[in-house]
């Protein structure tokens, strides 16, 4: 079952979004493999190349605008059209503090909305999105007068005024109150996955499918050494949601291929 097409993919220098690099290219993509650090990205696109996948390297730090306008643009010289954005690139900080919220947020929530808005006018009819999440963005557990504001989303200002305010009463030593998570990560993810839901709206008459997909808990440099699954296993899913057929769920929450509740 070859797919065709090309797929754009973040942080795939290593982790999960090297895997899944891999195995669209081994189903027949053309993969567009993008990391921050150029040598790290040259590296791991040169790495796959020798394993005789069709992978080319593109520079891209999805805390940077400039970065992003750049991608956008080079790709729009090529007319180059997307079947694929896997938005893949995290960060789970340690400690708790303004500083690491706000680098959190900036590499799980902002990043991801920045490249899709981005990238969303070369996606074709179609394409694929999906945001790797995790079973921390779950709804459960957050207070009432928290989760009416994202649950359902009701628009993207919205949902980036709430995900502003939390780094807000971090910064001023009222997140307890306010009944916040204690917990950037969780927040980032929470915030992705209200953007999943609200983009898949949005994107409806276009038929392109978002999905928020959570990988597991997966031996990456994140997940740790302990962590239950290999990467292969982890990205399964991923890949599963960037090739989903045309009348495929859109808006969505899955692990192994299943939906959970978000
Ligand atoms: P890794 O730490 O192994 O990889 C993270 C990747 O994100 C690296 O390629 C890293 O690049 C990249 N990245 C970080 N910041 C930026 C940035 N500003 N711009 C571009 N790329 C960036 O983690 P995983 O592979 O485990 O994680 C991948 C995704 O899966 C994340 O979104 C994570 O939240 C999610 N996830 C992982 C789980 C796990 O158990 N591993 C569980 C649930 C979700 P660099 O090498 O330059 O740092």
């Amino acid at each position: 079952d070859k797919a065709t097409g090309v797929a754009l993919v973040t942080g795939g220098n290593r982790g999960l979004g090297f895997e899944v690099c891999r195995q669209l290219g081994q189903r027949g993509l053309r993969v567009l493999l993008s990391a921050r650090d150029i040598a790290e990205g040259a590296r791991a696109t040169a790495a796959l190349r020798e394993e005789g996948l069709d992978v080319t390297f593109e520079p891209l730090d999805v805390t940077s605008p400039e970065s992003i306008a750049q991608l956008a643009d080079r790709l729009g010289r090529q007319e180059l059209r997307l079947a694929a954005l896997v938005n893949n690139a995290g960060i789970a900080l340690e400690g708790f503090n303004a500083d690491v919220v706000e680098r959190t947020l900036a590499v799980n929530f902002t990043g991801a909305l920045r490249v899709t808005e981005h990238l969303l006018p070369l996606m074709r009819e179609h394409g694929r999105i999906v945001m790797v999440s995790s079973g921390m963005g779950v709804l459960e557990g957050l207070t009432p007068a928290l989760r009416q504001r994202i649950d359902p989303p009701t628009s993207k200002d919205a949902l980036v005024a709430w995900v502003d305010e939390f780094a807000r009463d971090v910064r001023a030593g009222q997140y307890e109150q306010k009944g916040w998570p204690g917990s950037a990560y969780r927040v980032s993810k929470l915030g992705l996955n209200a953007l999943t839901r609200l983009l898949a709206e949005e994107l409806r008459p276009r038929r392109v499918l978002i999905n928020a997909v959570c990988p597991g808990w997966v031996r990456t440099r994140m997940g740790g050494p302990r962590a239950l699954r290999d990467v292969e296993q982890g990205a399964d899913t991923l890949v599963w949601a960037a090739l989903l057929p045309p009348d495929g769920p859109t808006g969505g929450f899955f692990r192994d291929r299943q939906p959970v509740a978000w």
